[in-house]
């Protein structure tokens, strides 16, 4: 057995064995059925004439206002710390504390890790350290293992680097399990494991001025030091708990779905979810398929799309095989698809590049005021919800039961989901949704979940209850320049980034996918990948010039901030609903915007000829 660090005599850099062994293989249901019922992959035809009017701009209106301070969540501490516990790895490798140095280190061993360590190694960066909390790679499709997960974006374009791995998604929707066995493979191929300390959570990042380098401390008692730091600790990685009366005493089993206990046997058991988000849109189908009795407890109904999964066909292998460079062109063409809908429901035909356009844009007899155009957009959002609303009507048997699953707010606004089998689920007879509108579940006993004077006794109750979007707590941590945090700074000035990928007063530091960081479609990866580019693109010209220090001003990160509240106000009649996107309706406008609006690449094709937002110490300037 290697040791858990050692010494590589070639490169005398340190080389980790850290990852951890599997705790269960217990996994049932991975779930991704392909139907044959056509009717259940279909929406019903666009309703001619429907338009936003003013009768139904109030129904929206009233849906969200009812909604408005509805949200109580709360951190996962005291008695629900335990809902942390990483369920899916044996406990940690045993290890010294580190208190060397090194170049280059990261927090996240997600698909943010892992396309980093691809293009620094590409690019001669070898002294890069990873630091992850779990056992092992795959960030988000490590912790969210609950039966039915898949990727929302297809799996063509949303796994990276699949002709470098030779590899093919077996459906167009991968399962989350995959995806994770996908990522491991990534790990191997790549070398990554031996750079990355596993089971290993950042708790503090300082700068220290005198000598140029950040401070990182962990959990594991390691007081190391980097010159570069570089976030990639994802935005949907911690978790969170609706707050509800009672709720410490329920006597039965309890998790959350980002730590799915498959040592629970749930085979014919009375089980309970709260919440009816993307999450439980995949789990609620399966565990329909083996529990005694299901109850659904819904607050917000999601916007249930056809998702018309497939398996990959023998044709599109034989293609792809001879077709270089075909996966790298398909994950262009998609980020080029950047609509709503149309992102997801991209056409297979214009992905795979057999014809050049989606659709014509449409040609107006004289140019729109922004008011105008807005207003064609609401319009046509609004016809794609009447599509999804009257999906449930042709679906949903009960009429209560499908009332109940009408959301009211423009698509996209909440996290749109897909799924075929979550709609019909509710015909099932064990099958019962529990509407808490629009207040939400307002009691929990020692034995179940009470709504409006009824107990619902429960064997088992799950928590569907989502992530802190933006809340990871790295971005608390770090401590920049004169002693002042990220947070501190974030919430006295409100959030200020430069691309989103700097912050001034935080030299050396990059933030991957965090707030005002666009660059990417509807695929995530997409924005990773341009994040990367980004990151080694700005350590390469350091290493020209042999810069040391790198910060950027604070004018254009004002004006960056101020154009991501811009777009962020003027684009907000299309997300106009209370959802976890806006900060349940409190955020500041252009504070939690990943995509920071669709000039990101202009702003930093800019930025990157110039080198004009920049402030570099040390070395060449005119280089
Ligand atoms: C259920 C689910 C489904 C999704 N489906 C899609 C999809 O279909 N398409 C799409 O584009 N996106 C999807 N996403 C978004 C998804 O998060 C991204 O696509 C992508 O996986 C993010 O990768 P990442 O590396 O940036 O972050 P993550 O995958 O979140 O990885 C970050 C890692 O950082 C670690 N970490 C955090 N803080 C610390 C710390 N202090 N110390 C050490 N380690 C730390 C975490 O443990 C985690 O492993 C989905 C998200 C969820 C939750």
């Amino acid at each position: 057995m290697n040791a858990a660090v050692r010494i590589d005599p070639e490169t005398g850099l340190k080389v980790f064995n850290t990852r951890a062994a599997k705790a269960s293989e217990k996994i049932t249901g991975k779930g991704y059925s392909v139907l044959a019922d056509q009717k259940l992959k279909e929406l019903p035809e666009m309703p001619a004439g429907a338009t936003f009017n003013a009768e139904e701009q109030a129904k929206y209106r009233a849906f969200k206002e009812a909604r408005r301070g509805a949200a109580h969540y709360m951190a996962m501490e005291g008695d629900f710390k335990k809902y942390l516990d990483d369920v899916y790895s044996e406990p940690p490798i045993p290890r010294e504390a580190l208190t060397d140095e090194c170049e280059i280190l990261v927090v996240g061993a997600g698909f943010g890790g892992l396309l980093l360590w691809h293009r620094l190694s590409e690019a001669g960066f070898t002294d890069v350290r990873f630091c992850e909390k779990g056992g092992d790679v795959g960030g988000t499709w490590y912790w969210n293992r609950y039966p039915g997960i898949a990727c929302d974006v297809e799996s063509y374009s949303y796994l990276p680097l699949l002709e470098e791995m030779g590899y093919v998604p077996s459906m167009k929707f991968a399962s989350g399990f995959e995806i994770l066995e996908y990522c491991q493979n990534m790990a191997q191929k790549f070398g990554f494991y031996d750079h990355c300390l596993f089971h290993t959570t950042v708790e503090a990042t300082t700068w220290d001025e005198a000598s140029g380098r950040w401070i990182v401390e962990t959990d594991r008692g390691d007081k190391m030091r980097a010159r570069f730091v570089i976030l990639a600790n994802g935005i949907l990685t911690t978790p969170k708990l609706a707050r509800i009366a009672g709720m410490e005493k329920f006597q039965g089993e309890s998790f959350h779905t980002s730590r799915w206990n498959y040592n629970i046997d749930l085979r014919g058991k009375t089980v309970g979810i709260i919440g009816t988000g993307a999450t439980a849109v995949q789990a609620v189908p399966e565990l329909a398929k083996i529990v005694g009795r299901l109850y659904v407890f819904q607050r917000t109904p999601s916007s249930i799309d056809v998702r018309d999964q497939r398996a990959t066909t023998d044709e599109e292998r034989a293609t792809w095989a001879n077709q270089p460079g075909w996966a790298r062109a398909r994950r262009a063409r998609f980020s080029k698809i950047s609509a709503g809908r149309t992102a997801i429901q991209a056409n297979d035909d214009y992905l795979a590049g057999k014809i050049q356009d989606i659709k014509k844009p449409r040609k107006y007899d004289r140019e729109l005021t922004p008011e105008e155009l807005t207003q064609k957009q609401l319009d046509s959002n609004f016809r794609i919800m009447e599509q999804i609303r009257a999906r449930v009507d042709a679906i949903v048997k009960d009429p209560k039961t499908a009332a109940a699953l009408k959301p009211y707010y423009p698509y996209g606004c909440k996290r749109p989901t897909f799924h075929d089998e979550y709609l019909p689920a509710f015909n099932l007879p064990h099958v019962h949704l529990v509407d808490t509108a629009p207040r939400g579940v307002g009691e929990i006993n020692e034995r179940g979940v009470v709504h409006e004077g009824v107990e619902y006794p429960l064997d088992v109750l799950i928590y569907a209850t989502g992530f802190q979007w933006m809340g990871t707590s790295t971005f608390n941590m770090v401590t920049g320049r004169g002693g002042r945090t990220l947070k501190e700074k974030w919430e006295t000035e409100g959030t200020k980034t430069f691309l989103g990928l700097h912050s001034h007063g935080f030299p050396n530091l990059f933030i991957v996918t965090g707030p005002q960081g666009g660059g990417g479609s509807f695929n995530f990866t997409d924005a990773i990948d341009a994040h990367s580019d980004y990151v080694v693109w700005m350590l390469q010209t350091m290493r020209k010039r042999g810069a040391r220090i790198v910060d950027v001003r604070k004018e254009p990160e004002d004006a960056y901030a101020e154009h991501c509240r811009d777009v962020d106000i003027a684009t907000a009649p299309l997300r106009d609903c209370i959802s976890y996107y806006n900060g349940e309706g409190n955020a500041a406008p252009g504070s939690l915007a990943y995509y920071g609006g669709g000039k990101w690449h202009k702003h930093r094709v800019q930025a990157q000829s110039t080198l004009e937002p920049y402030v570099f110490e040390g070395g060449d300037p005119t280089v």
